[in-house]
């Protein structure tokens, strides 16, 4: 029997459907041993700091992570930075394959004037201050003006839109940082915008999550009927199915009558933002229309929910936001997957059997197994979060949550998750 040594750098969706990939290709003759690195003190990625705190169903996949994770071939590394406390290349040279799947971090940029004003910012940043995500709890965020702008029409604009848009009170029974639900609670934001260049047919956004905004208690969601209509023609008799349903579930938004509430998450199409412009901060967006025309949104926040791309690690070459890779092939015994691999597109559930795929290859071209070593010997950090501790913290965190009524109360800084995980 073979036991081959496998490192996962980055403890997101895509390295734990790596890890169980291998785990379900083990064989009497062929085993496993994994260990997954992860720069935070907490794993699952996105599941954690990315999914929206009002979609609780969409985080349920981190059972089958936990299940993963205590299969018994499987090592948790968190708090360990790559390039910081350990090297891509000392993990090359120790494991018999390293994979990585660290995602797209960054929130691509519009490159148009006054995006760096304050009270511009991007969707990667937001969606983690939301989510109590260790470096970004302390970001400015004003929402002390009446209108917001979300640029972008996918479902991280919707995500961003529906949290400015909605009721506070309705993210109380949700994981929503304890500083956010506060900020959302003082804010003055009454009128959300979200913003698509082009017309409805292209948006993509999804038909689920469309059709989950007339369902909004508190919130009037606006369509122009005249506008979806006219998108319905241009589509033509037979659309593909997706872009059918989307649009059905638009129409159904812009039938809706409004009702008194007074906040409004409205949707701009066929408009691209040309400059941000304000005296030191945002005061009004400039766009142009589909006819030509200049079209100008007085608010005091814009966000950008354009995509991402990678957050580059030292050693590897990237193209295009991506991980330069064949397949997920990177290089001699390193592997890619997820969004890092392929970009920013999918939802949770396609980096399944895209990560199987990779690990198929990663199978396919190992050799004889390297001699064993032990990581903790190399990595450089003393406050290295294993398994054990992330249980700890999990179970304080949900026990937190229980007397409100709230899945869990997520601790925000390194310092609470080490104390939590027992190690301070
Ligand atoms: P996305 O789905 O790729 O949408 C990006 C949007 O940004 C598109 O509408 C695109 O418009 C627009 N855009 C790109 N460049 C632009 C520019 N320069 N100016 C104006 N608009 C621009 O990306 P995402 O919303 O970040 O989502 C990433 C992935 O996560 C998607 O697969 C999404 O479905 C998934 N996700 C799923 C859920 C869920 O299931 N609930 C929640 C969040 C995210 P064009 O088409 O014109 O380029």
């Amino acid at each position: 029997m073979s036991t081959y040594k496998v490192a996962i750098v980055g403890a997101g969706p895509a390295g734990y459907f790596a890890a169980q990939a291998l785990q379900n290709l083990q064989t009497d003759d062929l085993q496993f041993s994994i260990d997954m690195i992860e720069r935070l003190p907490t794993p699952w990625g996105l599941v954690r700091s990315g999914v929206a705190p009002d979609h609780p169903k969409i985080k349920t996949v981190s059972k089958v992570f936990e299940k993963v994770a205590t299969a018994g071939n499987f090592r948790l590394f968190a708090g360990v930075e790559l390039g910081t406390d350990i090297s891509i290349e000392q993990l090359k040279e120790m494991y018999d394959a390293v994979v990585i799947a660290t995602g797209s971090a960054l929130g691509k940029k519009l490159g148009i004037p006054g995006e760096d004003l304050p009270g511009s910012l991007s969707a990667a940043e937001f969606v983690p201050w939301y989510n109590a995500h260790p470096d970004f709890h302390d970001i400015d965020i004003s929402l002390d003006c009446d209108t917001a702008v979300v640029i972008g029409a996918g479902n991280v604009a919707m995500d961003v839109a529906r949290m400015l848009a909605l009721e506070p009170s309705e993210l109380d029974p949700t994981d929503t940082a304890d500083h956010a639900i506060s900020a959302f609670k003082k804010s003055s934001i009454r009128k959300v915008v979200i913003s698509a260049r082009r017309g409805p047919e292209y948006a993509a956004f999804t038909s689920p999550e469309l059709r989950e905004l007339p369902k909004l208690e508190y919130t009037n969601v606006l369509m122009n009927q005249a506008e979806i209509a006219a998108a319905i023609e241009r589509a033509g008799d037979d659309p593909e199915k997706d872009v059918r349903s989307n649009l059905d579930a638009m129409l159904l938004i812009s039938e809706k009558e409004a009702t008194h509430h007074d906040r409004t998450m409205k949707f701009q199409f066929l408009a691209t933002p040309i400059e941000i412009k304000g005296a030191g901060k945002v005061e009004e967006v400039v766009f142009t229309t589909s006819a030509g025309e200049e079209k100008v949104i007085k608010c005091g926040l814009v966000i950008t929910a354009i995509g991402y791309e990678a957050d580059p690690l030292a050693g590897i070459t990237y193209e295009k936001g991506k991980v330069l890779n064949v397949d997920g092939r990177v290089s001699e015994n390193l592997y890619v997957v997820g969004w890092a691999k392929r970009g920013p597109s999918g939802v949770i559930g396609t980096n399944k059997s895209d990560a199987a795929d990779v690990m198929n290859l990663l199978v396919a071209d190992l050799k004889e197994p390297k001699p064993e070593t032990e990581l903790t010997s190399l990595i450089t950090t003393n406050k290295v979060i294993s398994q054990s501790h992330w249980q700890s913290i999990n179970a304080a965190e949900i026990a937190a949550g229980e007397p409100h009524g709230k899945p869990r109360i997520k601790a925000v800084s390194r310092e609470e998750l080490l104390r939590l995980g027992g190690l301070n």
